[in-house]
């Protein structure tokens, strides 16, 4: 018996094997995709993203 917790209605479910369990993690395929949506959204901000500028003033070139 696998129990969880969905990340996004945090609706609670339990399933034998995950493969009873499309969308593992979540509840269903639906939040899965929801999940996928907000990753392509950019709505998960990554906070240690480095921001990567061009410095001119150190320039290495290999
Ligand atoms: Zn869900």
């Amino acid at each position: 018996m696998i129990r969880g917790r969905c990340p996004i209605c945090s609706k609670a479910f339990a399933v034998e094997t995950i493969d009873d369990q499309p969308g593992f993690p979540f509840c269903s395929e639906r939040c899965k995709l929801i999940d996928l949506g907000r990753w392509m959204d950019g709505n998960y901000a990554i906070p240690d993203a480095p921001v990567s500028e061009p410095d001119d003033s150190e320039s290495e070139e290999e």
